[in-house]
């Protein structure tokens, strides 16, 4: 049910509660050194990659990376890589075992074969890697040749992750990817091919020149072409913040209704195609662990979305990237040259960060639930914390519109998305963050 006021309020994705723009200059940052000293062997270790290179800028581009221009910077950035996590892992005595190794970006396959080969190496040199580490790889098809393929096979990689955005040639000119469809199924067939067989797709909606019409085909595409899980995101289109989004023409842009009849419709395609819903933007095999872990309760949200991954310790290297420990977040300098200088000299470049309190711990627990499982029970929750479900007494008044459009439940402690609140578990989600009014305009909107 499309409602303008939910539909497009400015919302966190909440892949962090508190959310990374709360997060402050020095606090975190700080503390990472004795946050990470502080870690033992009981705990599970999440690792993610940051590489912050492109062969050229998609004009929706939010992430942080640029155009690497020529393959030394590329080289000169893969040897501080190395080196951070050298630095990183001697800090921590008595690592636990990695359950998770996540390349992103930007492109990580503008890495050559042999620099993704030695960054491997470096990881399981400096980490206990488990026999069954589930090892991603965010993958730019256009520029994956088979010397990549055959190198992520030699290294272990077990999940490929695909950007298919649009199939039509038109969206994809307005958006400057230009990737056809034979390509992106050549690509697939040899990364199956060389046993990395799990294939995530991502889409959009929301997109320039887009249409329901064209979300159908988009999710009509991957499905064909087998893919395991599907991931559909909306596009927030913040020239201000992203300069390269500013080369698209805002005219294009669907409007609130036509972007939440998108979403509407790739769901209801991908589960048409046999694919379960997961979560707010996820789809997957019913077969496929994601699923799995969905259907069993034990889905969890972090940087990278949705995961099975049982870690709560997340340790990211690269610019830009965030680290998730038992005390708090810290992230990297985001910029490459400061963070090759932090690296150069020795040093940790986290600069920004905050540390969790016992509030944000039961908070960031609930709306968890919330955007795992579109509900959630405040009582075993708040238990699990060591509190009462009292003490999170101040979202229910944020929930009453909620409520009264049909889109939520309450019934004592139980809170619930409805079937037309399908769309607004965000909105649910945001009643347990008090602090979210005053920094609201800097989030994408719910749907
Ligand atoms: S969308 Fe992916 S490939 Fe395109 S510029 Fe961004 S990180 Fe690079």
């Amino acid at each position: 049910m499309f409602l303008h006021r939910h539909a497009t309020a400015a919302l966190p994705r909440y892949t962090s509660y508190p959310p990374a723009n709360r997060f402050e200059d020095g606090a975190g940052g700080a503390l990472y050194p004795w946050w990470l000293e502080q870690l033992t062997s009981s705990e599970p270790l999440s690792l993610y990659l940051h590489v912050p290179f492109c062969a050229q800028l998609c004009w929706y581009c939010g992430c942080h990376t640029s155009v690497a221009n020529d393959s030394s910077r590329v080289d000169r950035f893969v040897g501080r890589l190395i080196q951070e996590i050298l630095h990183v892992s001697s800090r921590i005595s008595d690592p636990g075992e990695v359950c998770s190794i996540h390349f992103g970006g930007g492109t990580p396959t503008m890495m050559s074969p042999e620099a993704m080969g030695r960054v491997m190496a470096a990881l399981r040199a400096a980490f206990p890697v488990r026999p069954d580490a589930e090892i991603a790889v965010e993958i730019d098809p256009r520029t994956l040749d088979d010397a990549h393929v055959e190198a992520m096979a030699a290294a272990g990689v077990t999940r490929a992750s695909l950007g298919v955005q649009d199939v039509d040639p038109e969206v994809q000119c307005a958006i400057n990817r230009i990737q056809p469809t034979e390509l992106l199924a050549d690509r697939i067939g040899a990364l199956r091919a060389a046993g990395i067989r799990s294939i995530n797709a991502d889409l959009m909606y929301g997109l320039p020149g887009q249409t329901v019409a064209h979300v159908r085909r988009s999710s009509d595409t991957v499905t064909a072409l087998g893919v395991d899980r599907v991931a559909v995101f909306g596009y927030a289109h913040v020239p201000w913040f992203k300069k390269n989004q500013g080369a698209i023409d805002a005219a294009q842009l669907p409007g609130a209704e036509e972007r939440f009849e998108q979403a509407e419709a790739a769901e209801a395609q991908l589960v048409a195609d046999g694919y379960t819903a997961i979560g707010i933007d996820h789809f997957a095999r019913p077969q496929d662990s994601l699923a799995m872990a969905a259907a069993e309760g034990r889905l969890r949200r972090n940087f990278q979305g949705y995961t099975d991954d049982p870690a709560q310790t997340l340790i990211g290297f690269g610019p830009s990237s965030i680290s998730a420990l038992p005390g708090g977040y810290a992230q990297n300098a985001p910029h490459l040259k400061q963070w090759s200088e932090a690296v150069e000299a020795g040093k940790l470049s986290a600069q920004r960060g905050l540390g969790v309190t016992a509030e944000d711990k039961l908070r960031r627990s609930v709306i968890e639930r919330v955007l795992c499982d579109g509900r959630v029970d405040l009582g075993p929750v708040a238990a699990r914390h060591g509190r009462d479900p009292a003490d999170l007494i101040d979202a229910f008044e944020r929930l009453v519109p909620l409520v009264q459009d049909g889109l939520a439940t309450v019934d004592g402690w139980q809170v619930a998305a409805t079937m037309a609140g399908r769309r607004y578990w965000r909105s649910i989600a945001a009643c347990f963050d008090p602090e979210l009014a005053p920094s609201a305009g800097r989030h994408s909107v719910a749907v």
